[in-house]
């Protein structure tokens, strides 16, 4: 860990002044990615800005539907919040199956969005990365890569997103508020993270010196059948191999509004929105939902050990998209 200097932000503004003012310094209110980071020299600021006392801790209700998160509302209290629970189902059972208690407890819907893949050669300096420093090279495309993405990813990096949490809150059309000196601004959610393109180094669309201020959950009515189903290699504390959030909106037996996204596939959380398209007036069956999960994979590019996630994708579409249609619950 090099050496940095330590302030406790008075206000926002305070905040993203000094962030703007000093390229090198970052953000720290959970710490629970950031502090791993520092440790292995992976991020070296100059000065570390705690944000964790700044006046972000509130869900609202929104007037004409949907809740406001405030960026430090602990993911424990988003994942407990009753409207949550009620109104948004998929998203406190994605946030309750990532991490352990303790890290739920410490991590914030604002840091949530912003913690880095957990693409082992990113986290181990002996190897190159792209992400890590760019022009270096990508050892995962042709070493280990049975946890790499299937979809989206360059020449240059195949890392995938690690939060549950971003998932819904893709499907759900989430807003993300950021703040810098030069105002603030709404970012929709899906344009919030970024492929990894020839900037593999970049993984959101964040401005220099913006933070993250809240989440706006719009109302979606039949977000109260969503299921948010993880598929990963043991059952509790570990990252997906696929994850699916899926919503389904039915009137009598034909699908009315549908709402999908995938994580563990992508350098961002994925919306197949070709698939969305194709279920809209179809009949809710296996036969539609079978060729909802084809078209969503249809530009699917595995690598040397992870083309078993194309066929886990498609069944776990299909599992998420049944059991939302029948009413959702656990999937
Ligand atoms: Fe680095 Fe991305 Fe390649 Fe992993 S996949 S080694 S993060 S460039």
């Amino acid at each position: 860990m090099n050496n940095f200097t330590y302030i406790r932000a008075t206000s926002v503004n305070d905040a993203t002044k000094r962030a703007t003012t000093d390229q090198k310094a970052m953000f720290i209110a959970g710490g629970t990615n950031l502090v791993d980071r520092l440790k292995v020299f992976l991020d070296e600021p100059s000065q570390l800005i705690d944000i964790s006392r700044l006046q972000m801790q509130r869900i609202e209700k929104i007037n004409g539907g949907g809740l406001r998160i405030g960026a430090l509302v602990s993911n424990t209290a988003m994942a407990d919040h009753p409207d949550v629970r009620r109104d948004y189902p998929m998203l406190a059972r994605a946030i309750l199956s990532g991490a352990s208690q303790q890290i739920r407890n410490m991590a914030t819907v604002g840091g949530n969005l912003l913690q880095r893949t957990r693409c082992p050669y990113y986290y181990d300096t002996a190897f190159p990365c792209n992400k890590r420093q760019p022009g270096t090279g990508c050892p995962a495309a042709t070493g280990i890569n049975r946890i790499h993405a299937i979809l989206g990813a360059s020449d240059q990096c195949i890392a995938v997103h690690p939060s549950d949490m971003c998932v819904p809150l893709a499907a759900l059309d989430a807003v993300v508020e950021v703040e810098s000196p030069k105002g603030k601004r709404q970012i929709p959610f899906i344009d919030f993270h970024r492929l990894p393109g020839n900037t593999p180094q970049r993984d959101t669309n964040l401005e220099p010196g913006e933070l993250i201020t809240a989440i706006i959950l719009p109302p979606v009515s039949f977000a109260k059948s969503g299921v948010y189903l993880k598929l990963r290699d043991r059952a509790s504390y570990a990252f997906a191999l696929i994850s699916i959030a899926a919503a389904v909106d039915l009137t009598g037996d034909s699908i009315k509004d549908v709402r999908l996204a995938m994580g563990g596939v992508a350098h961002k959380p994925w919306r197949p929105k070709e698939a969305e398209k194709f279920l809209i007036g179809k009949p809710a069956n296996a036969q539609t939902f079978q060729q909802a999960a084809e078209i969503a994979l249809q530009g699917a590019k595995p690598l040397t050990q992870n083309g078993y996630k194309v066929d886990l994708a498609k069944r776990a579409i299909r599992r998420a998209l049944t059991v939302s249609a029948k009413g959702g619950g656990v999937a």
